[in-house]
């Protein structure tokens, strides 16, 4: 059975703290008095699919998982961006599918792709729901129809080879089912966002997701072995082994497509041993220059941590992810900018590794301040949605946006996508960024906007995104390091891959899917 997430909202709301009181003063000091904003119903286009596809869908997965009740055409629009939210909240569900269907093997995603072909029908993927860049509102027109396929029902753990540590899971199975699975082996993927709890295996891959845990576990697309791909022209089967000389790495034109070249049916993953020891713990920098040259010495010193990120000194102090600490009890740090170093395995790796680690950032004049911060960010971590869901409620947008570049480059882009946020939301807000993921050569920046809501909210955040969008590719970085393109990134990639990149891209398409119904308007310029 799926869990669902609100239609309006992220995650189950019943599990949403309410927002503290202190909190609560905290928003009405910074942006003003709260204005609550009120959801508006929302009606549903009547779907409008041929009755020829939607019969040759019942052959191909059955009467029971072809649905067209608004109730769960409602639940597979968009995702769970900001404006996603806003405009659901609004009654906007424009992008609502006209039928959502639910394949339960390979041979049945074959089966609907060849129907969605034959009757042009716009294909749209769907794992979790949790996409956060348009890559779940793929164009309509021009289509006969347009159809979400939910990969739910393909939620096994096929197999796990304990010898080579690899396990090979399918697409629909969500974060925490496979690794509750994995946990019965003593195993486990390490593959934590913040959208664990709702995300799945199929969309990680096709977006290419970037866990917290990444500085020890790595991205996820670098722990994909193997991978099977459902394309409207025929099968594709990646990954005989651990490494190869065979030609390019045709893996990675599958890790990121979005749905947009085919459906991945199966994922083999890289596993490792489930750790004996997790330990999370706070440093204090006196700014964030600092704190980025002590993250840096870490990333480039071969001393491997599991978790290694950095507030700015505005994220630092406000701790947006923690409730408890705005309301002033988290014991986060609120001068100077926090550091949050893990380490995770067995315990005389682990203090091995931290003590090294230690001496390190000691000697560069960091001030350890104990485990608290760290069991405070691993109590909050994936609470942030949640909150966001409450600022909302009062007015407040709340949106991020994340890039990455080459340590050389991280102080100009910090001031120029934070200068360009600042400049065009227009209303009182705070702009706070982190240092994550992070490698030898650089690492990912990730900011988060509050600010007090306009009348058009939507168009605010958009005039600021716009803003950031055009200075991140003017300082040459990426336009995404970790939420992928979608819709609403793809008018930037040309700048980041270039004219000959993008006729690369369109050529896999019209090789793949030369009807153009998986994904249409989605990552492909
Ligand atoms: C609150 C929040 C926090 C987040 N935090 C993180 C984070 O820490 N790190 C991170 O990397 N991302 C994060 N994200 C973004 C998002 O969770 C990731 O992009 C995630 O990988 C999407 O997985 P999903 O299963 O929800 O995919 P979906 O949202 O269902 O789909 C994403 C895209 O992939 C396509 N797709 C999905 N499944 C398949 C498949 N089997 N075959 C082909 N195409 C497919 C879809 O069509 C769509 O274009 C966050 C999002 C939210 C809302």
């Amino acid at each position: 059975m799926t869990r669902e997430m609100h239609p309006l909202r992220w995650g189950d709301p019943a599990a949403a703290s309410p927002l503290p009181e202190g909190a609560r003063a905290l928003v009405e000091a910074v942006f003003g008095p709260a204005e609550p904003h009120a959801e508006r119903p929302s009606a549903l286009a009547a779907p409008s699919v041929p009755d020829e596809f939607v019969q040759a869908a019942h052959a191909a997965v059955g009467h029971d998982h072809v649905l067209l009740d608004d109730d769960t055409r409602r639940l597979r629009t968009r995702g769970k961006s900001t404006p996603d939210l806003l405009r659901a909240r609004a009654g906007d569900l424009a992008d609502a599918p006209d039928a959502v269907v639910r394949p339960g093997t390979h041979d049945e995603v074959v089966a609907v792709l060849e129907a969605a072909v034959e009757h042009h029908v716009a294909v749209v993927p769907f794992g979790g729901g949790t996409c956060v860049t348009g890559g779940l509102a793929a164009r309509r027109d021009g289509y006969s129809g347009l159809v979400s396929l939910d990969l739910a029902r393909l939620d096994r753990l096929v197999e796990v080879d304990p010898v080579s540590m690899t396990a090979t899971l399918e697409p629909g199975l969500r974060a925490p089912e496979a690794e509750e699975l994995l946990a019965g082996h003593g195993l486990t993927i390490g593959h934590f966002p913040q959208s664990f709890e709702y995300a799945s295996i199929g969309g990680f891959a096709a977006t290419r997701s970037s866990g917290q845990a990444s500085a020890g576990y790595g991205r996820f697309d670098a722990m994909v072995v193997a991978v099977t791909v459902a394309t409207p022209t025929g099968t594709l089967q990646l990954g005989t082994s651990p490494a190869n000389a065979a030609g390019p790495d045709l893996r990675q034109l599958v890790l990121g497509s979005e749905g947009a070249f085919g459906v991945i049916t199966s994922v083999t993953v890289r596993v490792r041993k489930v750790p004996e020891v997790k330990v999370y713990e706070g440093w204090r920098w006196p700014s964030f220059a600092e704190g980025t040259a002590a993250v840096r010495a870490v990333a480039q010193s071969g001393l491997q941590t599991t978790v290694l990120r950095l507030s700015d000194e505005t994220e630092s102090a406000v701790n947006l992810a923690d409730p408890d600490a705005i309301n002033g009890s988290g014991g986060s740090s609120t001068d100077g900018c926090l550091m949050v170093v893990g380490f995770e395995g067995d315990s005389d790796l682990v203090a091995e590794r931290r003590a090294a680690v230690t001496r390190l950032l000691t000697d560069l004049g960091g001030e350890a301040v104990g485990e608290d911060p760290g069991r405070a960010w691993e109590h909050g971590r994936f609470r942030a949605p949640y909150l966001r869901d409450s600022l909302l409620d009062l007015g407040v947008l709340v949106e991020t946006l994340e890039t990455a570049t080459f340590w050389s480059g991280v102080e100009n882009l910090y001031a120029a996508v934070k200068g360009a946020l600042e400049t065009h939301l227009d209303q009182p807000a705070l702009v706070l960024c982190h240092v994550s993921h992070v490698y030898e050569t650089g690492c990912s920046l990730y900011f988060t906007v509050a600010a007090k809501q306009s009348a058009d909210p939507v168009e605010q955040w958009w005039r600021a995104k716009r803003a950031a969008m055009d200075a991140i590719a003017a300082q040459g970085a990426t336009i995404s390091h970790h939420h992928a393109v979608g819709t609403d990134h793809r008018p930037w990639l040309e700048a980041e891959i270039g004219t000959v990149g993008v006729r690369i891209l369109r050529a896999v398409k019209a090789e793949l899917d030369p009807a153009g119904v998986l994904n249409p308007g989605v990552l492909v310029p």
